[in-house]
């Protein structure tokens, strides 16, 4: 088909891409898959692997192609979205009317439904992850028919975070709150042994990182303008005199402003511009989150490999994400467990060498497997067969496909791997 994902390091084997006008073509679509012929939905492509590839006999159904929405609700505080949207395209409608979403992820071009499929999320000791803001979701079955969950029904914590294997998911309601804004600095040279406590310094902190001893780590602060509570401790980092990009050596035009200049929600909790290329572009990204209470050991583990992975390393991402509920999402926690305390996000960009990225990556399973870390669904890893066991909803999850794809036509290798 010649199609490949937003990387260019994974090209879709599917037999064709369709692009439904409306919820009604894709139950035609869905009703017409069998498992031999699956279907897969398909928002942005920023994935990195074969997720949404329903391979050779299958179809991709392209959201892309639903009417945009993007309606609020200010009495529920909610936002009934398109599931194709981009979450920069409706953070710009949200803004003109003055409201905003709890926070984003380093990019504003992915689509709202593929992202939250994915338990993508941003930073913020006290910010969960994007799918944390769903209050419904409304998706064409695996037997055509539209399933409308909300927030307390049952099945919706399962259905929410759901790697596209329930059905195709049409609209979504998100939380929505009063617009707010952001000022974003960046701080040079953040001790290693501080940036657990750095991350809790404001409302949104990453760190950045090439982890080889005389690295230059670099901390991106957000802090909202209407909070007093942020409490931004140094630890001997100075603030940067230039314009930073989380790579130090690309052009840093893509990136939000800087300097502690005040803006809207959206022009800062991004790093990158909706309009410009986001990172480095010719790049593999993998992430693994880690329970915040390890988050200082596994710092420690992963230095100790930083010089083998240092020369296809772009640039590594610490952030920290708020515990939730949603059983497939990369922070679930039951309440009384490791992850209670949430989690840190150890992300890595890497060059675009496939087979030097997966082996990279398997040196930091290794390293980042005593402490339970579960892999990002849409990046690079190795050991699928050990992923069930980091979710203890995995089995609810499981019966969940069952109940809505009982045929199977959302099946893939991916899903397949995991016993779905
Ligand atoms: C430059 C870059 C920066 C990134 N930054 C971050 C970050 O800051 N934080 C983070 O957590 N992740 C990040 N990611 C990863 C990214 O957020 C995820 O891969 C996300 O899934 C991308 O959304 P998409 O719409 O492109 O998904 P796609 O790749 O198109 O699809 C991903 C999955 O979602 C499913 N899906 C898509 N639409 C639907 C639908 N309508 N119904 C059901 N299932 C659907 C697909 O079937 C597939 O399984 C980044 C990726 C890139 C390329």
């Amino acid at each position: 088909m010649g199609e490949a994902n937003w990387s260019g390091n994974y090209e879709y084997r599917a037999s064709r891409i369709v692009r439904p006008g409306s919820p009604d073509e894709i139950a035609e679509l869905v009703t017409a898959a069998t498992d031999a012929a699956p279907v897969r939905a398909l928002g942005t492509r920023h994935t990195f692997n074969d997720l949404a590839d329903p391979m050779a006999t299958g179809t991709l159904i392209s959201t892309a192609g639903l009417p945009a929405k993007a309606e609020v609700d200010e009495e529920r505080r909610v936002v009934a979205v398109s599931s194709g949207l981009r979450y920069g395209d409706l953070a710009l409608e949200l803004q003109r009317q003055g409201w905003a979403l709890a926070n984003l992820a380093s990019l504003p071009h992915i689509s709202v439904a593929g992202a939250v499929a994915t338990a993508t999320h941003g930073s913020g000791s006290r910010n969960r992850n994007l799918a944390a803001a769903v209050a419904a979701v409304t998706f064409v079955s695996g037997t055509g028919e539209l399933v409308a969950l909300r927030r307390g029904d049952e099945g919706f914590d399962g259905a929410v975070v759901s790697l596209g294997a329930l059905g195709i998911v049409t609209e979504l309601e998100l939380d929505v709150e009063p617009a707010y804004e952001i000022a974003q600095s960046v701080y040079l040279g953040v001790p290693y042994e501080h940036i657990d406590e750095f991350l809790d310094g404001a409302y949104s902190v990453s760190v950045f990182t090439d982890w080889t001893a005389d690295a230059i780590n670099h901390g991106w602060v957000k802090a909202r303008t209407d909070a007093a509570s942020d409490r931004l401790e140094l630890f001997g980092a100075t603030p940067a005199l230039h314009k930073m990009h989380p790579i130090p050596s690309v052009d840093a035009a893509a990136t939000t402003e800087q300097f502690g200049v005040p803006g809207a929600w959206h022009e800062r909790l991004p790093h990158f511009r909706l309009d410009f290329q986001p990172s480095a572009g010719d790049e593999i990204q993998a992430e693994f989150l880690v329970p915040r209470r390890h988050a200082a050991a596994a710092i420690e583990g992963v230095r100790g490999i930083g010089e083998r992975i240092a020369p296809i390393l772009f640039t590594s991402e610490l952030r920290a994400v708020a515990a939730d509920g949603l059983w497939l999402s990369t922070a679930f926690s039951a309440g009384d467990d490791d992850w209670a305390d949430g989690a840190v996000a150890f992300h890595f960009t890497f060059m675009r060498d496939q087979q030097a990225v997966e082996a990279a990556a398997a040196a930091l399973e290794g390293v980042l497997a005593p402490f339970g870390a579960r892999p990002h669904w849409g990046k690079v890893f190795t050991d699928a067969a050990r992923v069930p066991g980091l979710y203890p909803r995995f089995a609810d999850f499981r019966a969940l496909v069952g109940r809505y794809d009982p045929n199977r036509v959302f099946r893939n290798p991916y899903t397949a791997a995991l016993g779905l």
